[in-house]
C-alpha cells in the first residue's frame, strides 16, 4: 500500500511541468523511499542525519577558519537548578557543539535564582560580542517564580538561538523563514520529513500538540513549506479520524503511545517528537524511553517513522548548532550570509 502510494505520487510529480525541469532530481527525490525501504526497514534515523549535518557544520567552520583566523562560534547554555533530564540534554548539546568546533559554556545557576538575577546572566551575555547563540534550558528549575516567556523574549533576537523569542517566532508566522533563526525541534522535524524524499507541497499535514516550542511552530513552518495543515490539541474531537486523512504526521503532545497505529493513514510520514519515560524493570536504569506514537503498530502503516529514542532529539540538538554557527556568520558577516 505505501509503495502504492509513493509510485502514484512519484507519477504525480514526474507529469508535473515544474518538476520536467529537473527530472532526475524530482524523481530521485519522490522514488528514493522506495529504494531505502528495504535499506532502512521504514525507520527514519535522525541520530544518522544528524551526524551527518553535524560532520557538514564541522567542515563549514573549518573551511571558514581558512580566511577568518579568529572564527570561533560560541554558545552559552544557561541553566537554572539541576533538573536530570535538563542535565543530560546540555550533556548532548556540549558533546555535539565539541564536535563541530563550537565552543559551548554552561552557565549553571542555583535553584534560588530569582527573575532578576536570571536577567542579569543573560544581559551580560547579550553584550558580550564574543558570545553568539544563546539559550535557556526549560523547563526552568527554580524555587522563585520566573516568567519563562519574559526569560526568552530577553535573550536578543540575533542571538536567539532557540528561535523562541516572540521576534523570531512572528517572522516565522509570517513567512520570513530566512532573516531569523528557525526553532529547533521544527526546524528538524522538517529536515527529517525533507529526508523522505516526500513532497511537502500539496500534502495534507496533520500537528497534533500546539505548544510554543513544538506543535505551533512546527504547523508554521509546514503551512510555509505549502502543506494544507491542520493543528489538534487537547480538545480536538475525533482525532482518529483527523489524523487519518494525513500524509505527514507530526506529534508532540507528551503522552505516551496515544497515537495508535491503525489511525494512521497507510504510507503517512509519521514524525514522534514525544520522549516520555515509562517504568520498565528489565532495563537498567529502571524506565525507557517512549515517544507519543505507538510505534510498533504504527510502523506497520507509515512509510517512513521515527524511532524514540534516535529520532527527532538528535535532530533538535543539531538544529541548534546549524542556528549557532549561523549566528557566529551573521556576526562576522552582516546581512551578506
Ligand atoms: P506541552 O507544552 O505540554 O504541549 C502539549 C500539547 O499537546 C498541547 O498543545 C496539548 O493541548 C496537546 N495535547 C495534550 N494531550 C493531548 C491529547 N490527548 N490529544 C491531543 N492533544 C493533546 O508539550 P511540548 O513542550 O510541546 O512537548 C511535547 C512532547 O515533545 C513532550 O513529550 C516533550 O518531551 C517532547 N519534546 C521533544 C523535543 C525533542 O527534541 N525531541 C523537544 C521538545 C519537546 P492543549 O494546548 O489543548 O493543552
Amino acid at each position: 500500500m505505501a509503495l502504492t502510494g509513493f509510485l502514484v505520487r512519484g507519477l504525480h510529480c514526474y507529469r508535473k511541468n515544474s518538476c520536467l525541469k529537473t527530472n532526475s532530481v524530482c524523481f530521485l527525490q519522490t522514488f528514493s523511499p522506495i529504494f531505502q525501504l528495504e535499506e532502512y526497514g521504514k525507520l527514519l534515523s535522525g541520530s544518522d542525519i544528524a551526524e551527518k549535518i553535524q560532520t557538514s557544520l564541522c567542515d563549514q567552520v573549518q573551511k571558514f577558519k581558512l580566511h577568518h583566523s579568529c572564527f570561533t562560534p560560541q554558545l552559552a547554555i544557561v541553566q537554572v537548578g539541576a533538573r536530570k533530564d535538563s542535565n543530560t540534554y546540555i550533556r548532548m548539546k556540549m558533546k555535539a557543539a565539541e564536535t563541530i568546533g563550537i565552543i559551548a559554556t554552561h552557565f549553571c545557576l542555583p535553584s534560588t535564582t530569582n527573575q532578576t538575577e536570571l536577567l542579569k546572566t543573560i544581559s551580560h551575555l547579550n553584550l558580550n560580542p564574543s558570545v553568539h547563540g544563546i539559550i535557556v534550558q526549560m523547563p526552568l528549575d527554580s524555587a522563585n517564580m520566573i516568567d519563562s516567556t519574559l526569560i526568552t523574549d530577553s535573550v536578543i533576537p540575533n542571538k536567539d538561538v532557540d528561535g523562541l523569542n516572540t521576534i523570531n517566532q512572528g517572522k516565522l508566522a509570517v513567512g520570513d523563514l530566512a532573516s531569523g533563526f528557525l526553532p529547533c525541534t521544527p526546524n528538524g522535524c522538517i529536515e527529517l520529513i525533507r529526508r523522505t524524499g516526500i513532497l511537502i507541497e500539496g500534502s495534507k499535514a496533520v500537528v497534533v500538540g500546539r505548544s510554543k516550542i513544538v506543535g505551533t511552530p512546527t504547523a508554521e513552518l509546514l503551512k510555509w513549506h505549502n502543506a494544507t495543515v491542520t493543528i489538534c490539541h487537547s480538545k480536538t474531537k475525533n482525532l482518529p479520524e483527523v489524523i487519518a486523512d494525513a500524509d505527514i504526521l507530526v506529534v508532540g503532545i507528551g503522552q505516551p503511545n496515544m497515537v495508535k497505529g491503525d489511525w494512521i493513514k497507510p504510507g503517512a510520514v509519521v514524525i514522534d517528537c514525544g520522549i516520555n519515560s515509562l517504568p520498565d524493570t528489565k532495563s537498567s536504569t529502571g524506565y525507557r524511553l517512549v515517544g507519543d506514537v505507538d510505534f510498533e503498530k504504527a510502523r506497520k502503516r507509515a512509510s517512513w517513522i521515527t524511532p524514540v529514542p534516535g529520532g527527532v532529539g538528535p535532530m533538535t540538538v543539531t538544529m541548534l548548532m546549524k542556528n549557532t554557527v549561523l549566528a557566529a556568520l551573521k556576526s562576522t558577516l552582516g546581512n551578506k550570509v
